[in-house]
């Protein structure tokens, strides 16, 4: 599956680290490869007085998408309960940690192929260490084209060689100027090849190092 594209909130959170989660001595390696639908449901019509959790709705906050100012969720829908964020922040994910700290459009959090949920800087982690399984996987060309990354923010590898190319269709997400193909090398040091353009996601396929 493909890397889906959230063009929201890219960039890495300050002081982010990517320490080894406290709970997964017994795990398999898991391998994030997409990232699950976003358990929020925008509910401003049916708005209860008192959500699930025992608490008021949060009045959602002003955001700006595209230009436009529309409101953040006002309460999370998580197992069919309405709860306000600050017990969904308060829950402990699958990876041990808290969800990461998220806007209004976000959960701070990822869902597992095997159905985890965790925490991105956990995510993130998983997704550096599934580039060892070399299959195809998903990223984001950097804004600037130099480097890709985990739709967090987190470095998987930086491009090598890149050069313009011919796009055969008409696209919504990439233009004909940006469009190009690209080599990527790896944190591990391993190749990639791709096509896509800088701010948008890219699908990579190994290759060999080049000569
Ligand atoms: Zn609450
Ligand atoms: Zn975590």
């Amino acid at each position: 599956m493909p890397a889906r594209c959230v063009p929201a909130e890219r960039r890495r959170r300050p002081g982010a680290t990517i320490a080894p989660p406290p709970n997964r001595a017994n795990d398999p390696a898991p391998i994030v490869r997409h990232f699950g639908p976003h358990p929020n449901t925008p509910n401003t019509m049916n708005t209860p007085t008192k959500l699930d959790c025992g608490h008021a709705p949060d009045p959602g906050s002003p955001a700006n998408v595209n230009g436009k100012t529309v409101m953040g969720w006002t309460s999370v829908l998580r197992d069919g309960k309405h709860i306000c964020h600050t017990c969904d922040n308060a829950r402990i994910l699958s990876c041990g940690h808290h969800p990461s700290p998220h806007s209004n459009f976000t959960t701070g959090t990822a869902r597992t192929p095997d159905g985890r949920e965790i925490c991105w800087t956990c995510a993130d982690a998983e997704q550096v260490a599934a580039l060892l399984d070399r299959k195809p996987t998903g990223g984001y060309l950097s804004g600037d084209g130099q480097t890709v990354t985990t739709w967090t923010g987190g470095t998987l590898g930086r491009v090598t060689w890149s050069r313009p190319c011919t796009l055969s269709r008409m696209s919504y997400t990439h233009d004909r100027k940006g469009y190009r193909s690209v080599n990527v090398r790896d944190v591990h040091g391993n190749y990639w090849t791709g096509r896509g353009s800088p701010g948008v996601c890219i699908r990579l396929r190994p290759m060999k190092a080049p000569k």
